[in-house]
């Protein structure tokens, strides 16, 4: 058992908390049982002498059928005789009851304290208490009244302990079975503990194994079931895919990324390589080697100041402040600007709903709307048009489209052309470098926007870009 387990805190804090309410139960119990059984006792003794009143008679002669016939008690009294019913009892159920004389005499009956009650005055229907060598004794005394009885007294004693043994058997029963109770229950929560925190014990299991061994593909399985902890189980399992996926993508990027940069050094080894070997090298072929190396150093330059936007947008997004800005009038000023590039004879239009502004970074949706425009010259066809609209939808949100009708993309492309590097036919991507649609799409993400492609080999492609507007 380990000492500092949930499972043994909850186990612990349960347990102490059962045996308060089990101890605060048993005195409850105690008391409350006390109570009913002193009124119990107190009610017997007052049954037990009104029973008895009726059971005191008086005659003034006593005739001798009378007295042979039946077995009742008589004493004399006065003029003429008491008559003491053979019903009158004067010990029952420890309640005894005697009858007196208003100085204390006793005629008849019994009284267990009789020499210590003799000074206690006669109060009618009255319960008192007397104690006598420690022990409560409850009196209860009634007057007789019938002609002749005058004078009389019926007096009822019990003692408190009468009750004493029931007590003391719920006491008993009490203290035996409530820590059998509680032991059982203590076990039982043990047990319930353990089987509840197995989920997590899993889960505790599951993350421990993924720090050791970096296995993110591990995943915390439960048996079936729906409650919180498996809802963490599950939302344990989607970060640690998300975390893998993160984690794949950063590992491909890398492999990307050193792949695109080797590429061009190797080229400028080579050539540095073969004209430095090579004798009597021309002026004019050096002029060759060096305009190869430029080449090259340019795209290494494009690659790594690319990949520094890249990183900036990523890490640090705080460094591109937003502005608000009038969103027709810039893509009007880019489009007029890339309309003069007229490469391969592809003509481009451009149409926007006038005055729409919103919050953003001027440079970066350049960037954005550059890129698109750049891809569908690279990919469009000769004689082509492009088409730029910027418009406004329902729901204060607007879309900026770059149609083309060039070349199109195969559907199997379509999911991985906005990751890094990607080039669905590198041969056709020019000076790209796989770089642009993932600033494109990360660009529309800084401005809580997305961006949806449709396409169709041979037909062309459409790239919208869908931002809420939040001016
Ligand atoms: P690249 O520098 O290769 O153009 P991008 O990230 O801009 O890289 O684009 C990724 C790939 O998507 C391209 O290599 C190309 O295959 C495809 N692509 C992008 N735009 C278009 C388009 N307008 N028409 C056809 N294919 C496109």
């Amino acid at each position: 058992m380990k000492k500092n387990s949930i499972r043994t805190k909850i186990t612990l804090w349960f347990s102490a908390a059962l045996i308060l309410v089990v101890v605060l139960t048993y005195f409850v119990i105690l008391s409350v049982s006390k109570g009913i059984l002193q009124k119990t006792i107190r009610d017997s003794l007052i049954t037990a002498v009104e029973n008895n009143v009726d059971e005191v008679e008086y005659y003034t002669s006593l005739y001798s059928d009378t007295a042979a016939n039946d077995i009742d008690y008589y004493v004399r009294y006065g003029n003429g005789y008491i008559e003491i019913d053979d019903d009158f009892l004067d010990a029952v159920n420890d309640v005894y009851t005697s009858l007196c004389q208003a100085d204390g005499t006793l005629i008849y009956g019994e009284n267990p304290i009789a020499l210590d009650t003799m000074d206690l005055d006669f109060q009618d229907s009255v319960v008192q208490r007397v104690r006598v060598d420690g022990t409560l004794y409850y009196v209860f005394d009634r007057q007789l009244t019938l002609d002749g009885l005058e004078g009389l007294w019926l007096r009822g004693v019990v003692s408190e302990e009468q009750g004493e043994t029931e007590l003391s058997a719920i006491s008993r029963t009490s203290l035996i079975l409530q820590p059998i109770l509680v032991l059982i229950a203590i076990i039982g929560g043990w047990l319930i503990a353990g089987r509840v925190l197995t989920p997590i014990r899993q889960i505790a299991e599951t993350a421990a194994q993924i720090r050791q061994g970096d296995d993110l593909k591990k995943r915390i399985e439960l048996n079936d079931g729906s409650d919180e902890l498996h809802q963490l189980a599950d939302q344990f399992n989607e970060m640690f895919s998300r975390l893998d996926d993160s984690f794949q993508a950063q590992q491909q990027f890398v492999s990307d990324a050193s792949h695109e940069l080797r590429t061009p050094v190797t080229v400028i080894r080579a050539q540095c390589d073969l004209t430095l070997e090579e004798q009597d090298v021309s002026l004019e072929e050096y002029r060759e080697a060096l305009e190869v190396i430029r080449r090259q150093s340019k795209k290494l330059s494009r690659l790594i100041s690319d990949m520094l936007d890249f990183a900036r947008l990523e890490l640090q997004p705080e460094r591109y402040q937003k502005e608000e800005l009038n969103l027709s009038s810039l893509v009007e000023d880019i489009c007029s600007d890339m309309a003069l590039i007229r490469e391969n004879n592809i003509t481009l239009t451009c149409e926007t709903e006038e005055n729409i502004r919103i919050r953003g970074n001027r440079e970066l949706l350049t960037r954005l709307l550059t890129n698109l425009i750049s891809n569908a010259y690279r990919y469009g066809r000769t004689n082509g048009h492009i088409w730029v609209y910027l418009r406004s939808e329902p729901g204060h949100s607007f879309v900026l489209s770059v149609q083309d009708d060039g070349i199109g993309i195969a559907s199997e492309d379509l999911p991985n052309i906005f990751r890094r590097f990607y080039q669905a036919d590198p041969s056709r991507s020019g000076k790209g470098n796989g770089l642009g649609l993932a600033m494109v799409k990360e660009i529309a993400e800084f401005h809580g926007g997305e961006i949806r492609v449709q396409s169709e080999p041979g037909s062309g492609s459409t790239f919208m870009v869908i931002i809420q507007s939040t001016c």
